[in-house]
C-alpha cells in the first residue's frame, strides 16, 4: 500500500546547485508534448508490429543525433523477435570511478482486446514514459556529465518484462557491479488525483534512489509523493530481482487510470504538467547523481 511521505522528512538536504536547477529548467513542455505526439503517430507500437520497429528506429535516430552511441539490442520472446534501443553517454571521470546510472522506459504498447495490429496508441502507457527518456536525452545532451549514463528504451513489456529481462541478463559483471541507479518511467502522464502526485515504487536495495526522488520531487516541484515498497508489473522489477537499485516513477493512483491497454489510451486523457513535473524531479535527481554541469 503506497504511503504518502511528508514534506518535511525530504526537505532536511537540499539537492539544489545551479548546475541541478538550470539543467532542470531546460526541460520543455513543447519538445516533451512533440515527442508525445510523434510516438503516437504510429498506430500501435505493439512488440511484434512494424509499426513499433519504425517507432524504435526513430528513437533511436534521435539518441544518434544528440551525440549518444546509439545500439539496437534484439529481444527474443518465445518464437518472435522484438528490440530494445539503448544509448550511453559517457562520463568524464576516471575510468575506474565511473559509475552508470540508468534512465528506461518502455516504449511498446498493447491493445488487450485486439491483435498485433490493432490500434494501440499507448499515450500514457507507455509513450508518457518513452518521450520522457528522449526529452532527459535532450536535456542533458550537451551536458559535462562525471559518470555513465545509459538510457534504455524496451520492448516486449507488455508480454512479460521481456526486454529489460534480457537487457539485465546480459550485463556485464563490471557494468553491473557500478550501476547505483535504475530510474523507471511508466505512465507518468495522467491526473488520477485531486492534486498532481507521483509514486515511487522501488525496495530496500533502492532506498537511496528513492530518497534522491522524493527530495528532488519536494526541489522541484508540488508533486505529493507516495512510496511503495512493493514493487510489481513493470521493467524496474527485472533490475530489483537481480540486486540492482531500480525505482519505478510513475503517475498517483494510476489504478485510477482504466483506459490503459485500450484505443481509449490516447493523448486527450493527458495531463502534459504532470509529466513535466515527474520529468523535472528525475531529472534534478539523475543530474546529482551524475555529477553534472551544464
Ligand atoms: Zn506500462
Amino acid at each position: 500500500m503506497p504511503v504518502l511521505l511528508p514534506r518535511s522528512e525530504a526537505s532536511s538536504r537540499r539537492l539544489a546547485g545551479t548546475e541541478v536547477t538550470g539543467l532542470v529548467n531546460e526541460v520543455s513542455a513543447d519538445t516533451y508534448r512533440q515527442a508525445l505526439e510523434d510516438l503516437t503517430a504510429h498506430p500501435t507500437r505493439h512488440s511484434f508490429s512494424s509499426a513499433y520497429r519504425d517507432a524504435a528506429r526513430m528513437s533511436a535516430d534521435r539518441f544518434a543525433a544528440l551525440g549518444y552511441a546509439t545500439r539496437e539490442e534484439p529481444v527474443a520472446v518465445g518464437g518472435r523477435k522484438t528490440l530494445n534501443i539503448v544509448a550511453d553517454k559517457p562520463g568524464t571521470a576516471p575510468e575506474d570511478e565511473r559509475r552508470l546510472v540508468y534512465v528506461v522506459a518502455h516504449l511498446d504498447s498493447i491493445n488487450q482486446a485486439g491483435g498485433v495490429n490493432a490500434p494501440a496508441p499507448g499515450a500514457d502507457d507507455n509513450a508518457s514514459g518513452a518521450a520522457g527518456v528522449l526529452e532527459i536525452a535532450r536535456v542533458l545532451a550537451a551536458a559535462v556529465i562525471r559518470h555513465d549514463l545509459r538510457l534504455v528504451l524496451f520492448g516486449g513489456e507488455e508480454q512479460g518484462l521481456h526486454g529489460s529481462r534480457i537487457h539485465v541478463a546480459d550485463l556485464s559483471d563490471a557494468d553491473r557491479s557500478r550501476i547505483i541507479m535504475i530510474v523507471n518511467m511508466d505512465m507518468i502522464g495522467r491526473l488520477n488525483t485531486a492534486a498532481p502526485s507521483v509514486l515511487l515504487e522501488g525496495a530496500t536495495v533502492s532506498q537511496h534512489v528513492i530518497d534522491a526522488l522524493a527530495q528532488a520531487a519536494h526541489d522541484t516541484s508540488d508533486l505529493e509523493v507516495f512510496v511503495s515498497l512493493e514493487p510489481f508489473a513493470s521493467d524496474h522489477v527485472s533490475f530489483i530481482d537481480a540486486g540492482l537499485p531500480a525505482v519505478l516513477t510513475i503517475e498517483g493512483e494510476d489504478q485510477l487510470n482504466t483506459d490503459e491497454h485500450t484505443p481509449r489510451d490516447t493523448l486527450a486523457g493527458l495531463e502534459v504538467s504532470v509529466a513535466i513535473s515527474i520529468l523535472r524531479m528525475n531529472t534534478a535527481a539523475v543530474v546529482a547523481m551524475l555529477g553534472a554541469s551544464a
